[in-house]
């Protein structure tokens, strides 16, 4: 349109040339030519191929001597046409929608003002004269075709059963019911003769509309299944974002009786540390003690030796005495009422007794020395004791502190497994 320079009216939309929206539908061209040329014109409307052929059959006589008396047949390749026939989705082909939407349509196009080709005011003959004005630069050779007939070139085959069951089985019809769905929309009467067609290679499988729709239904059944998988990937990431965070809570759990454990770990070895210098010292102590205890006790020693020599000598003055005595009373035998020596025995004797009593003041100090050392032992021995059972509490306490440490050990080996393992179920899923 442009090469030849043609135009019209400013147009906003396609519809402004018209009524050409109703052409797919049964008796659009005839409508349109009506606009143009009224109603008084005869046009002959045949829909469907199979008709379209039979009618042209029956009538070729006529239309070759010139007698028919149609101004041309209006003919569809199938009976409904593309607005609402095979071509349009089965529910919405059942339905008069689009029928409906067409007539509100070209009810719009016909406009009012005076010059328009589409004008009601205007009569079919201004109108066809508006058009044709609108296009008078139209070449009508531009639209001429020369077909040649190369019809005997082409060699037909009949394809057998099984290579006819490959085709269609290509064409997605797999059962005997599909086969036979024959609405003719490819151009063939029926699915058979399509077939036939796409095995000799004059057609394609694309051209049968029920497998574009098939392709169309399994492309959409592909997309709502990666619909799905996506909704199902996302549920199953929102569950383990929620196990993860889960986890997480439950590491900070265990994160915090780890840090608890340690805490007191911490602690208890503090404890054990002032125990074990407690301890220290009190061994330190003991030590001291056992070296003055053996002091006392070599003192012990020595007093008893003393004592030992002490009553050797008294044993011995005794036995000088016992003598002294016995000369005495041989003296005094012998002498008689002259026992003049008796005196210096006495004297003797009374020396010896002194000599005695010396010996046994010496061995009582001695005594009272033992009975004193004896008493310090008592008394080392009792703070020993003492000692001994600061020790043992000490001792005791240091073996709960360890317990108290072992249970926080076995508690911190506890908590680290557990973070391991529920890291370990992260990381798997
Ligand atoms: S081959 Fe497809 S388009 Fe052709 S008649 Fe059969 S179903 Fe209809």
């Amino acid at each position: 349109m442009r090469e030849h320079k043609i135009g019209g009216p400013f147009s906003t939309d396609e519809i402004e040339y018209g009524l050409g929206s109703i052409y797919p539908m049964p008796g659009g061209l005839k409508e349109n030519v009506y606009w143009f040329l009224g109603e008084d014109v005869y046009i002959r409307q045949v829909e469907g191929e199979k008709h379209v052929y039979n009618y042209f059959e029956k009538h070729a006589k006529e239309i070759a001597e010139g007698r028919n008396r149609e101004l041309f047949v209006d003919a569809l390749n199938c009976s409904a046409g593309c607005l609402y026939g095979t071509a349009v989705e089965e529910d919405k082909a059942e339905t008069d929608d689009a029928l409906f939407n067409i007539q509100k349509i070209r009810e719009e196009s016909k406009k009012n003002s005076k010059h328009s080709a589409w004008s009601r005011q205007r009569t079919p003959k201004q109108r066809l004269a508006a058009l044709n004005k609108q296009f008078e630069k139209l070449d009508l050779n531009d639209f001429l075709r020369v077909y040649t007939d190369r019809s005997k070139e082409c060699s037909y085959q009949i394809p057998n059963q099984s290579e006819l069951d490959a085709i269609f089985n290509d064409m997605n019809k797999h059962t005997a019911e599909s086969r036979k769905i024959n609405c003719e929309c490819c151009g063939y009467e029926t699915c058979e003769k399509m077939a036939v067609a796409i095995f000799n290679g004059f057609n394609y499988k694309e051209n049968c509309i029920h497998y574009v729709k098939d392709e169309v239904e399994k492309e959409k059944e592909r997309a709502l299944e990666l619909a799905r998988e996506v909704e199902h990937d996302k549920a199953k990431l929102a569950e383990q974002n929620e196990v993860i965070e889960e986890t997480i809570a439950q590491i900070n759990q265990h994160f915090v009786g780890l840090y608890q454990s340690l805490d007191d770990m911490s602690k208890g070895n503090e404890n054990n540390a002032e125990e074990s210098t407690g301890i220290s010292m009190d061994v330190l102590n003991v030590s001291n003690f056992c070296e003055r205890l053996n002091d006392s006790m070599k003192e012990i020693q020595d007093l008893i030796n003393e004592l030992g020599e002490n009553n050797a000598e008294v044993v011995s003055i005794a036995s000088q005495t016992n003598l002294l005595a016995l000369n005495a009373s041989i003296e005094a035998a012998r002498a008689g009422e002259a026992g003049r020596g008796f005196a210096v025995v006495a004297d003797e004797i009374n020396q010896l007794a002194a000599d005695s009593k010396n010996t046994a003041t010496k061995s009582s100090v001695s005594q009272q020395k033992v009975l004193e050392s004896t008493q310090a032992i008592l008394k080392e021995t009792s703070d020993l004791m003492d000692i001994i059972a600061g020790v043992n509490g000490r001792i005791q306490n240091l073996a709960a502190a360890t317990e108290e440490i072992s249970a926080s050990g076995t508690m911190v080996v506890s908590a680290a497994d557990q973070v391991k393992e529920l890291l370990n179920n992260l990381k798997s899923e």
